[in-house]
């Protein structure tokens, strides 16, 4: 019996992860990390630590340090800021107000950190999202693809884990889902193939939010 729906933000509820890629490709080259854009997307959600440190370990042979992943991630920041602010993506809108009306708990679950989210969540989805039913990067240890984000937005909404869909569009964002017991549902809004969505286990593959929106009544009826 479905009871809450958890929605990451980049790639889902905007179309931010462009902007994601071309900041951390040039922080990237800035620092020799040897980063490319398909890097980005296939480690997309994990935190700023973990991603810096993928990378030392694989291109400079060793972990990387706080001071380091600090410098790095100000860069990767500061090129993101300089770019137009992203727009919500299109389908989300519908399918999270057809949602808030059928009575389902409305979850936020993302790595990012930042204290003008609700602000911004508000301004574009009006009356959806509660500052108690957010888990984001200020929140967890360890950060997708470890389920503690989802499991940590569970204990929040008072939920199980088969009472819990998750809406993800990354790989590791799909893995984290599926660890923590939801029916995790993949919007493919980037350029990855389907196959790696679906070797991570997500239960449904979608070409997009507006595909979601117009599937939800169909999918609520089979879940309950
Ligand atoms: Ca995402």
């Amino acid at each position: 019996m479905l009871k809450a729906i958890c929605f990451d933000m980049d790639g889902v509820l905007y179309d931010s992860m462009p902007r994601h890629a071309e900041a951390w490709a040039k922080a990237s080259d800035d620092f020799g990390l040897g980063m490319t854009l398909h890097d980005v997307y296939m480690h997309e959600g994990r935190t700023g630590f973990s991603t810096v440190d993928i990378f030392t370990r694989r291109n400079w042979g060793r972990p990387t340090t706080h001071e380091e992943v600090d410098r790095i991630y100000a860069r990767k920041c500061e090129y993101f800021n300089a770019l137009p602010e992203a727009k919500p993506m299109p389908g989300a809108r519908c399918l999270l107000e057809q949602i808030r009306r059928d009575g389902f708990q409305i979850v936020l679950v993302t790595g990012s950190a930042q204290h003008s989210l609700l602000a911004r969540l508000n301004r574009n989805y009006p009356n959806i999202f509660r500052s108690d039913l957010m888990v984001t990067g200020f929140d967890v240890t360890y950060g997708k693809p470890d389920p503690e984000p989802y499991l940590m937005a569970m204990r929040k909404a008072c939920v199980k884990p088969e009472e819990t869909m998750v809406v993800e569009n990354a790989p590791l964002g799909v893995r984290s889902g599926v660890a923590a017991g939801a029916y995790t549902v993949a919007c493919n809004t980037g350029p990855l193939p389907d196959q790696v969505l679906r070797d991570e286990g997500a239960a449904i593959i979608l070409p997009s939010l507006q595909a979601l929106s117009d599937y939800w009544p169909q999918l609520r009826d089979e879940l309950a």
